[in-house]
């Protein structure tokens, strides 16, 4: 570990590969823009000059991920890649049955279909947008039990993405059969990149466990979770990151996961539970969709790539430096006067949009809003999350989400801290005429996960 007599908190590795920018005009951005009716999902990223729409899959590798790349065994049938994966994601999560999937959402769309269904009801602290659509495509319903802290983006609480535990044991009473299982989202994207403590995810099983109910973790961001246990939660300080993922994982029964987070991997997911007749309908839905059980949706290659990730990102060097770069343009914002959510979450900065745009109704998405303003400002990419992504109901009408957030999602290792000045100064600039950003209107979306594809018009 560093000595800790230096105020600054370095990248904790030098840059081995690197790939070029392509410079913009504000009028290229903004015919851009409009050629991708407002819509960033749709902008071509060589057309991006910092991209934060996700932290998913655009990651920097590092040099031992690709030297791990040149060990992929591509055997149809039990690759040795297989194994060295299989025991990868075992030392951190201990579960019988690791099924690989090519991303996290195959997992979901895995576990939905054999727990889901139409009259079956899932909780979560909050469900992210793909698990929510693959639980509704189902027809069964996905409800969100966070705490009322989790909704507040001012209140400041050490672990936001907490459970209500007495609401949770009220749900299961109320709805007993026709819950299949309880998820827990660590760190809870959807709010905020918030952290779940160990205290509350021990509540929840312990609730889980009582009603008969299996916990499962949706644990894209395990490694960033257990950095804010480490540093906030009482009886941690000492504990290794590795031991904390490890108690964590064991008081649940399995988990999905996304490779493209923590992981370090530019593709890639799994799929894990305990229980062998579960794990025996999964792998049978995996060989229809994913592929064989021992490389899923991944070629041996990836699966060596992501077992040498696994080992990485459980480093507090790594770890502390990731924490701390999200924080230092979170505290940027914040000191112009741009209201985020508070504490920052790990993977990324959500800004309240409701409240810079607050002269935007939330039915004419001021997230979208502002996300677009950033990015014909200053080719920055941002993404919106609030009732452009989950306004519309499952009965088709609107309805505003509960709240308007641009999350600026962090990539792993990529951007240095110059391009993240970069980004509070084009903050400055399109906070300076905030009062001339108009709301948007849909006029063109698909049913589910409208975010991707649903086509804008600015309303003035
Ligand atoms: C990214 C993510 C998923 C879905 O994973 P993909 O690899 O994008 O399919 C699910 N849950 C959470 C919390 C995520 O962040």
């Amino acid at each position: 570990m560093a000595d800790d007599v230096f105020r600054t908190v370095i990248e904790p590795f030098r840059i081995h590969s690197v790939e070029p920018l392509k410079m913009t005009t504000a009028a290229q951005r903004r015919a851009a823009a409009e050629r991708a009716a407002y819509n960033l999902f749709q902008v071509d990223a060589i057309d991006v000059l910092i991209d934060l729409l996700t932290d998913s899959g655009t990651g920097a590798m590092s040099r031992d991920q690709w030297a791990a790349i040149q060990r992929g065994d591509e055997s149809y049938a039990g690759s040795p890649s297989f194994f060295v994966f299989r025991d990868a994601v075992q030392n951190l999560f201990p579960y019988r049955h690791v099924i690989p999937t090519h991303q996290g959402r195959a997992a979901e769309k895995i576990l939905f279909s054999v727990l889901g269904g139409r009259g079956r009801v899932i909780p979560s602290n909050t469900h992210f947008d793909t698990t929510r659509a693959n639980i509704e495509f189902t027809a069964a319903l996905a409800h969100d039990l966070v705490i009322a802290e989790g909704l507040d983006p001012r209140a400041e609480h050490p672990f936001k993405g907490n459970m209500d535990l007495a609401r949770l044991d009220a749900y299961l009473h109320e709805q007993g059969d026709a819950v299949p299982c309880v998820m827990m989202t660590i760190t809870n994207n959807s709010g905020g990149g918030q952290p779940v403590s160990m205290a509350n995810l021990r509540g929840v099983a312990e609730i889980a466990h009582a009603h008969g109910k299996p916990l499962f973790l949706d644990a894209c961001r395990f490694a960033e979770n257990a950095w804010f246990v480490k540093m906030r939660e009482p009886g941690y300080a000492d504990a290794a990151i590795p031991d904390i993922v490890r108690e964590m994982a064991g008081l649940a029964d399995g988990m999905t996961m996304s490779a493209k987070k923590d992981p370090m991997g530019n593709i890639g997911g799994w799929l894990a539970v305990n229980d062998d007749e579960l794990a025996a309908q999964c792998r049978n839905l995996l060989i229809l969709t994913e592929g064989f059980p021992t490389y899923g949706g991944l070629a041996g290659r990836d699966l060596e790539a992501l077992a040498q990730g696994l080992t990485e990102v459980v480093s507090e060097d790594y770890l502390r430096y990731r924490i701390r770069s999200t924080g230092y343009l979170a505290d940027a914002l914040e000191a112009m006067g741009i209201e985020c959510i508070k504490p920052a979450g790990g993977h990324a900065v959500y800004v309240d949009a409701r409240a810079l745009l607050s002269h935007i109704p939330p039915l004419e998405f001021p997230g979208q809003a502002l996300a677009v303003a950033l990015y014909e400002t200053g080719g920055v990419r941002s993404c919106e999350i609030g009732s452009v992504m989950f306004g519309r109901q499952p009965d088709g009408s609107e309805k505003p989400a509960a709240m308007e957030l641009v999350r600026l999602a962090i990539p792993r290792r990529t951007y240095t801290q110059s391009h993240i000045d970069y980004v509070i100064e084009v903050f400055d600039q399109v906070r300076g005429r905030v009062s001339d950003l108009g709301g948007y209107r849909i006029v063109e979306e698909p049913p589910a996960l409208r975010h991707f594809t649903a086509k804008f018009a600015p309303l003035t």
